[in-house]
């Protein structure tokens, strides 16, 4: 496309995605990363197979394969009287009919196995301590400044920083949009993970207010667990200091099996968390977002990673289309990704409000779900799951 760069701003899945992505179509590229070290938080990440059709396409598939835990079914469970919900088998009949596997792995694992990519790329240049605060943009190409105050110059730049993306602020300057739902989380080893929970399945406990998760990790020799409550405070978006005392004054009504979760994390952050309303344009030129950047949502789907991994493998499949074309090239990306992820992002929300349904709402909800047949349901998820990196460009 032009001898220099491409310029991504955040090494986390969906910057690294990014960067294998453009490096697969010959570009050499640069990642800035605002923290000193490469990384992810100790949590799990569950992954559709739409995340591993990406990940074939990024040619990591048989790392990230290699370390994942294949979960036998989806489970949803009535946290006030533990009866069964939705099960959603996740046998070989819902690989053949999604193309892939759904499994749960490690945050680190799944990053590491991108960055251990990158790291063997040569076209790629991984720069820590690089906060990107500004960009400015010609027919000939784009400057981005970091907090250092060095120059870094590009063919493009690929906004990949996150909620709260200085890419974003700068050309959309929206606001995000606190849910008031704040999320506790932890990685327990086996050994201290009660028996009767010990399923391999992601599980999630459906309360008042509040839903419980929890899936096995590296092997089953951990279990990830997630506590999510409405708060009864306003929350400011962003991750604090919070306390078990906290936790245990919500989740009122839930029956003993969930309530174990409770008191198995050792670490009490809290993270308050937020999304942003979709937007129909994030490309401006040269001059592009991608992952929570793009699309912030909120974790009730468990898609905001994979939506990511889709969004680098479209992203190389449109510079493939329009090569030497920066602003055509963004836009068909923007264009082919942009409805998609809206999608995605309101009906996280609307999973959110369904799951923590009370009073008459909640048995509404029970009624509607209990008994679907596995058919039935692979039908509902099959927009979301059935995604292929040969069919991505719109
Ligand atoms: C509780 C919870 C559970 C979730 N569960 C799932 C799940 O099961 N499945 C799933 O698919 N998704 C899940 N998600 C969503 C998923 O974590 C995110 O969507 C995904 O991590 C987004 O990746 P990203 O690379 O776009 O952004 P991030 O992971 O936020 O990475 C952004 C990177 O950019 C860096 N950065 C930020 N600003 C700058 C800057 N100015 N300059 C340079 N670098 C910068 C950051 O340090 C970071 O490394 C969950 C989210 C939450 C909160």
């Amino acid at each position: 496309m032009s001898g220099q760069p491409v310029i991504v701003a955040g090494a986390g899945i969906g910057g690294l995605a990014a960067a294998l992505a453009l490096a697969r179509q010959g570009l050499e590229v640069i990642v800035l990363e605002q923290s000193p070290r490469l990384g992810e938080i100790g949590a799990g990440v569950q992954l559709g197979p739409n995340a591993f059709a990406a990940f074939d396409a990024l040619g990591v598939g048989p790392r990230v394969r290699a370390l994942a835990v294949y979960t036998e079914r989806m489970l949803l469970l009535d946290a006030v009287d533990e009866s069964p919900i939705v099960e959603l088998p996740l046998d070989d009949a819902f690989r053949r009919r999604f193309g892939n596997p759904y499994a749960v792995i490690h945050r680190a694992d799944a990053h590491g196995c991108l960055l251990e990519a990158a790291r063997a790329q040569e076209r790629i240049r991984l720069l820590t301590s690089a906060r990107v605060e500004a960009v400015t943009q010609d027919e000939a190409g784009v400057v981005v400044l970091d907090a250092s105050g060095q120059r870094h110059q590009g063919a493009a730049l690929v906004g990949a920083d996150g909620i709260r993306s200085a890419v974003r602020r700068q050309y959309v300057g929206d606001a995000e949009r606190v849910s008031g739902h704040v999320v506790y989380r932890a990685v327990v080893d086996a050994a201290q993970f009660p028996e009767d929970l010990s399923l391999n399945a992601p599980v999630v406990w459906a309360g008042p207010d509040c839903h419980l998760v929890h899936y096995p990790l590296r092997k089953g020799g951990q279990y990830n667990v997630v506590l999510i409550f409405h708060s009864r405070h306003e929350e400011v978006f962003g991750v604090t200091d919070g306390t078990q005392e906290e936790v245990l004054s919500y989740f009122q009504g839930i029956s003993e099996r969930p309530r174990q979760l409770l008191h198995l994390p050792r670490n009490w952050r809290r993270w308050a968390t937020a999304d942003r309303d979709p937007i129909a344009r994030w490309s401006f030129g040269r001059v592009t977002l991608l992952g929570d950047a793009a699309h912030p949502m909120l974790q009730y789907l468990a898609q905001g990673a994979c939506m990511a991994l889709e969004d680098a493998v479209t992203l190389g499949e449109a510079v493939r289309a329009c090569p030497g074309q920066w602003p055509a090239a963004l836009a068909l990306y923007e264009r082919s990704r942009a409805v998609r992820t809206a999608r995605v992002v309101l009906s996280a929300r609307e999973m959110g409000r369904v799951v923590h349904a009370k009073g008459i709402g909640r048995l509404v909800r029970n009624q509607l779900w209990t008994g679907r047949s596995p058919d039935r349901l692979y039908d509902g998820v099959e927009w979301l799951y059935g995604w292929t990196a040969a069919s991505c460009l719109t």
